[in-house]
């Protein structure tokens, strides 16, 4: 059996600004299927509003091709391609209803009175907003206006809907709220849908896949799992979930293991793109054991506690290494009791299968951002 062909293909899309000399999106390849939630996930300027533009029709790309449906539509005008879009700062119409808001596009379409109410109050209880349809934009929270821009995005039945981090503007709470609506409304409509966020969490909770964008590349495209658990690469392995990095030279490699050195003692890890010379080993905070046993695949390093947060449902420590680097662990709240203080010596560790050996960042390349502090200082 093939794949069902891709809804959306982009074929080694490149987009430049300013003649040639600055690229926003360099050579990209990515196809989306029918009834997909793709996220394009990366930090700022990294070409991920560019890639949606240029599916909305709102940009030309320099080269390649846009495929919807299996037709090129790089040259379709916006309007003709049939797709619902959202952005950070609402752009509801505010001199018009809500409803109205939500019938403009089906005016547009030239579709009769009586299907155009129907649809509105559809879309109303879809984004559960029944009753709301009297109200101006202003008189609504600016949860409830996301809200209408996503029910005025989906109200015309598009064959895909464009979100373009539709969540920024709101606060932690609302944010996570919607994007719980959002997914369920994925799930109901069978629509697709091409999210971006520079979130991580965000991305992670709600997406089938992620593509992760570093400098108008993609440097991965896989499952919120995939990208956990296998990252490609530094950037992605800092960018989706918090990574602890130790530079170390890689001495030898047996039984799929390599051995390595570095100040902050002896390590063994799992090769992830490098069997010899410099490397990085990344740990995921949870992956880190606190006073490990010694035991065959263990690493054990020497170090002093220099941080102590409660977070929780956990407690997170910073250990300092001989090397001078730090190393967040999160530990579970139920050893709180024994878990080391600040100035105190700690061993940290982690079995061999938890670590990576990935190559240092690429000259040149963007350096892996630090990891989000997820707690203040308690
Ligand atoms: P993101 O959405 O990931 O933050 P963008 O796609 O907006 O990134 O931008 C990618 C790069 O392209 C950035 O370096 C940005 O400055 C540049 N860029 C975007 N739009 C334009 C434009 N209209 N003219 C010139 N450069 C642009
Ligand atoms: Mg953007």
């Amino acid at each position: 059996m093939t794949d069902p062909a891709p809804f959306v293909r982009f074929q080694r899309v490149g987009k430049t600004y300013d003649g040639g000399a600055s690229a926003a999106v360099r050579d990209l390849a990515l196809d989306v299927a029918p009834g997909e939630f793709l996220t394009l996930l990366g930090p700022s300027g990294s070409g991920k509003t560019t890639t949606l533009m240029m599916l909305a029709g709102f940009e030309t790309p320099s080269t390649g091709a846009i495929l919807l449906e299996g037709e090129d539509i790089s040259r379709r005008p916006a309007h003709k391609r049939g797709l619902g879009m959202v952005f950070q700062n609402y752009a509801l119409f505010p001199h018009m209803s809500v409803a109205q808001n939500l019938a403009f596009p089906l005016q547009v379409r030239r579709m009769g009175r009586a299907e155009i109410k129907t649809r509105v109050e559809k879309a109303l209880a879809m984004v559960r907003l029944e009753g709301f349809g009297h109200r101006r934009p202003a008189q609504l929270s600016g949860g409830q206006q996301q809200r209408v821009a996503v029910a005025r995005a989906l109200v015309f039945e598009p064959k895909a809907v464009l979100m373009d981090e539709p969540l920024g503007a709101l606060d932690k709470s609302l944010r996570e709220q919607l994007q719980y609506e959002i997914s369920r409304i994925h799930r109901e409509l069978g629509v697709t849908v091409l999210y971006v966020t520079h979130d991580q969490s965000e991305a992670l909770t709600m997406s089938d896949r992620i593509a992760v964008f570093n400098k108008g590349r993609v440097e991965q495209c896989g499952t919120p799992d995939a990208l956990y658990d296998q990252p490609a690469n530094l950037f992605v392995a800092g960018f989706v979930g918090e990574n602890n990095s130790i530079a170390a030279d890689i001495g030898g490699s047996d039984d799929g293991h390599v051995h390595a050195t570095s100040p902050a003692g002896r390590m063994l890890a799992t090769p992830a793109g490098v069997h010899a010379g410099k490397a990085v080993i990344a740990v995921r905070p949870e992956r880190v054991l606190l006073e490990p046993a010694e035991a065959p695949h263990v690493t054990r390093l020497a170090g002093t506690v220099s941080e102590r947060y409660f977070a929780g449902d956990h407690v997170r420590l910073v250990v300092k290494l001989a090397s001078g680097e730090e190393v967040a662990v999160k530990a579970s709240r139920l050893d709180a009791e024994r878990l080391p203080d600040p100035g105190e010596d700690a061993i940290i560790g982690w079995r061999t299968a938890d670590a990576h050996a990935f190559p240092p960042d690429r000259p040149g390349a963007a350096a892996a951002p630090p990891s989000p502090k997820e707690l203040e200082p308690a």
